[in-house]
């Protein structure tokens, strides 16, 4: 069996495909070298020998060693320096860990192995530097004593032991331990390593190692080891990384950036990952080693400046660029040493960018022939797309804004305002001209036009599927939602965290990608996308963001299966999700209409009253404006199809709960407050969720279909008269769980139907269909579609009914369970696949059974997240529905599907 892949001088035993076996880091320096650029030799362990170290008690395979040593001999012939040399340069090695994807700073890494008491004499003659080979010995034993050997802060102790030696010797030397590590000179720095050796022993027991393969074996058993240390495993866990994948190690041959002033080291991109332009992007230090310029001690130069301080070491990084690029097809980020002015490659790897960057260099990959345009689709994280429609923070502006607190990310985009803990206030505040944030307990439809208003909103509970997050992702507001550590005192008017208290009036921020929440004003910067599709305050030539994201969009539409529509309840919305590329309507919530204006008034007369007769009388009312409200959005749809739902909600989310609000509702309708009052406590439901809603309502109160079919149809009728377009409504039941409700609604439908087209004259074509939302209608969706000419995946709530787990109330429990791993995501916010998607496979291959051309779709929540569309696309529904601003985002998912 083969454990240890070489690579250097020209030639490699791994490749970069190689990533599972070898590492990110250790497939890439294979590949490096196959390629011919400037690779210290080196070789890597495998993964395999990390999962046998951990599933046979800490030991190694038996041909581990010999193929070290042979890996070693490797590299000695193509240097011609000899491991533990005493006579000549020695070979050091660095030893650094390297799983599938980087995890950066997790694991462990050993610099200058190799060195000891002999082996640093011969480093001192050969280069003619005692301060460079004592430093480098200095520092190898400090990180083996720390990493290795264990030697660590106790908790009594205010520094890291090996930090205090230093301290101690530059007071001795200078008075002060102010002093920089340069002035050490090299007396001092043979004396500290005499000293750290003296701790190693005292805190250990046992003499530092001076035998060079015992210290790389102890140096490859640290970092497989370190794969199991605290940060690994919380960054895994936050990361989706399986533990069972284990790290690769790296043995390389050191390179030093730190011999003087002709060497250096540089982190660089082969194109700027923050804009996407193709330049050459990064930065370096003279007379440093790699981790000097991630550190942040002192301030590196731009990689541009290289070509002033040496020009031939700069073209040769410019060379370097270009090979990368050709070779791996996609934006690099790599790490190089200059040692006396020779280049060389220490890692390379893709690099990460932003949304908008991403866009830019997909485009620009395939306009100069790098890559083809499906990889571009393929490339382009749908997650990110966020980033492109919603305003983001400045960049500058936020890494010194301080983090109050964290919820869950609701709404994406970045918010910064005034808060306003009542929805009236708000709108007051935005008619001054002020940027105002809503921040609420939680949001009920009552503070509808607070949300309008706000730039974003925050609320101490619910979860991402409740009200105001569905709400706020509809109309496109940024909206974090459940920081249960958040105190919003209505009385005061205050909002506080732990020990800081805001008031109205007050600045703060808030991420709704991130979910963090930000004390104060953080600057945002507006996304273009939006001021060319539908602000129209920019033109499309003008904005290089906006053409590349066209053109991604328009290869997602060549290749897609599935349709993307849009969940929208007013022709706003509308507009903006067809701007965005949606096909049609998946959702429209008619309840969501029946707080505009004074109509609330006839809704909660048409709740509140007790006899039919009234309860027609009220609902008649209502028709004009619900026949005004559809109108509007099929003209908006322009004879894209339009799903509209019927009353869903449980009637008491209407009425006024408040005794101020019932008193001033007993004057506009006559009704005696005691009336109201009543009816408010009779409607009054323990679980309203599980309660008297969905086609309940429809059922023991027909007039209110029959209202709304009516309203449906005359309008569907009267548009397509009015604009010449063909309207097909198609009518929407929801939380059925019975063949036979669907039924009675239905013949409702069909009876309404018959008398407009009577009435008018005029036929529309229609279907009839239903919600899937609960696990009963899902089982016996064979009997469902005997009637139901659709179905759309409510997973709001078959996860909510599937789990047993409210929608509302998960935002107390849910994030214990992702730190559990109970659950790997949100199930609110990705379908929950094994358990709810389940269902929903069996809904469809039943539903498929009775009528075999059944259309399917969702417009639950997860209708917009990327993992839940690819989901359905294997399903094979027929589209995904989602609020207008992730209509791109879905389509994005949709391609990637797809290809
Ligand atoms: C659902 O349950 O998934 C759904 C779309 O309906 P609502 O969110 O309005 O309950
Ligand atoms: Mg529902």
């Amino acid at each position: 069996d083969k454990f240890v892949y070489s690579f250097g001088g020209g030639s490699a035993d791994g490749n970069g495909s190689m990533k599972n076996l070898l590492g990110g880091k250790g497939a890439n320096l294979a590949e490096m070298a196959r390629i011919g650029l400037p690779v210290p030799p080196g070789f890597t362990i495998t993964t395999e020998v990390c999962t046998y170290y951990y599933d046979h008690g800490c030991t190694y395979p038996a041909q581990l060693d010999a193929q070290v040593k042979e890996g070693i001999a490797k590299m000695e012939q193509i240097l011609g320096r000899k491991f533990g040399d005493t006579e000549a340069m020695p070979l050091l090695v660095a030893v650094r860990s390297g799983a599938r994807e980087s995890m950066p700073g997790m694991m462990d890494t050993i610099l200058n192995l190799g060195l000891n008491e002999k082996s640093v004499e011969a480093m001192v003659k050969a280069t003619n530097n005692p301060r460079f080979a004592w430093d480098c010995y200095r520092r190898f034993v400090q990180m083996y004593g720390d990493v290795v050997l264990g030697v660590q802060k106790t908790p009594d102790e205010d520094h890291e032991p090996f930090e205090t030696a230093i301290a101690a010797i530059k007071k001795e030397r200078f008075g002060s331990e102010d002093v920089e590590d340069t002035k050490l000179s090299a007396d001092d720095l043979k004396e500290l390593v005499s000293r750290f050796k003296a701790l190693v022993l005292e805190r250990t027991g046992h003499e530092f190692p001076e035998c060079p393969w015992e210290q790389l074996q102890g140096a490859i058993g640290a970092v497989f080891g370190s794969w199991n240390n605290d940060r690994a495993i919380v960054y895994r866990q936050k990361y989706g990384i399986p533990s069972e994948w284990g790290t690769a190690v790296n043995v390389q041959a050191m390179v030093f950036g730190n011999t003087g002033e002709e060497s250096g080291s540089g982190v660089a991109f082969t194109r700027n990952p923050a804009s996407g332009e193709n330049e050459f992007y990064g930065e370096f230090l003279m007379n440093a080693q790699g981790e000097d310029v991630v550190a942040g001690v002192r301030t590196p130069a731009p990689v541009a400046a290289l070509h002033e301080v040496m020009p031939a070491a700069f073209n040769e990084l410019v060379r370097i660029r270009e090979v990368l690029e050709n070779h791996f097809h996609d934006m690099q980020d790599f790490e190089f040493t200059i040692q006396d002015r020779t280049v060389y490659m220490l890692q390379t790897r893709n690099g990460k960018r932003t949304g908008v960057a991403a866009f830019r260099i997909a485009c620009e990959m395939v306009e100069q022939g790098l890559i083809d345009w499906k990889t571009a689709v393929r490339r382009i994280p749908a997650d990110q797309v966020d980033q492109l429609l919603t305003p983001i923070f400045d960049r500058e502006a936020i890494k010194s804004a301080k983090v109050l607190t964290r919820g869950l990310p609701a709404g994406p985009g970045a918010a910064t305002g005034r808060i306003y803990l009542n929805a009236e206030r708000c709108v007051e505040a935005a008619d001054r001209g002020e940027k105002v944030l809503l921040v609420r307990l939680e949001t009920s439809p009552e503070d509808l036009r607070g949300m309008i208003a706000a730039e974003g909103i925050l609320t101490a509970r619910g979860g991402v599927s409740s009200h105001a997050a569905l709400v706020a992702r509809q109309m496109g507001k940024v909206c974090v939602c459940g920081a249960d550590e958040i105190i919003v005192d209505y009385n005061n008017r205050t909002v506080s965290v732990g020990d800081v208290t805001i008031s109205e009036g007050d600045y703060l921020s808030i991420d709704g990608t991130s979910g963090l929440v930000y004390a104060g004003k953080v600057e945002t910067s507006p996304s273009e996308i939006i001021q060319v599709l539908i602000s129209k305050t920019m033109k499309p030539e003008d904005s290089r963001t906006y053409q590349n994201f066209a053109k991604l969009m328009q290869w997602c539409d060549d290749c897609t299966k599935m349709k993307v529509r849009t969940n929208a309840d007013s022709p706003k919305q509308t507009e903006t999700a067809i701007a965005f590329g949606a096909t049609g309507i998946g959702l429209c919530r008619t309840e969501h209409m029946f707080f505009e204006g004074d109509r609330i008034d006839f809704v909660r007369e048409m709740i509140l009253s007790t006899k039919k007769s009234d309860r027609v009388a009220a609902v008649s009312k209502l028709l004009p404006y619900q026949k005004g409200d559809f109108k509007g959005i099929f003209k908006a749809l322009k004879g894209l199809p339009g799903t509209i739902r019927l009353l869903d909600p449980p009637l008491h989310e209407f009425l006024p709960q408040t005794k101020e609000q019932q008193l001033d509702l007993a004057q506009k309708i006559g009704m005696p407050v005691e009336v109201i009052m009543r009816r408010v406590s009779e409607l009054h439901e323990f679980n309203p969720m599980l309660g008297h809603r969905g086609c309940r309502l429809g059922i023991a109160y027909p007039e209110i279909t029959e209202m709304q079919a009516r309203a449906i149809f005359e309008a569907a009728v009267e548009v397509s008269q009015e604009e010449g377009f063909a309207v097909v409504p198609e009518i929407m039941v929801p939380l059925v769980a019975f063949k036979k409700e669907l039924d009675i609604q239905k013949a409702i439908i069909d009876k309404v139907a018959q008398q407009v087209f009577e009435e008018k004259g005029v036929k529309v074509d229609y279907l009839v269909g239903t919600m899937i939302e609960i696990p009963r209608a899902a089982v016996t969706a064979d009997e469902i579609a005997e009637t139901a000419q659709f179905f759309s995946f409510g997973t709001n709530d078959l996860t909510q009914t599937g789990l047993g787990m409210s929608r509302d109330d998960s935002g107390s429990f849910l994030p214990q369970y992702q730190e559990l791993e109970i659950i790997k995501k949100n199930v609110f916010a990705s379908i929950d696949q094994n358990g709810v998607g389940k269902l929903m496979k069996i809904a469809v291959e039943l539903g498929r059974s009775t009528r075999p051309d059944i259309k399917l779709g969702i417009c639950g929540e997860h209708g917009g997240d990327p993992a839940s569309v690819k989901f359905c696309n294997t399903l094979g529904l027929t589209y995904v529905s989602c609020s207008p601003y992730r209509v791109p985002t879905a389509r994005l998912a949709a391609a990637q599907a797809a290809l």
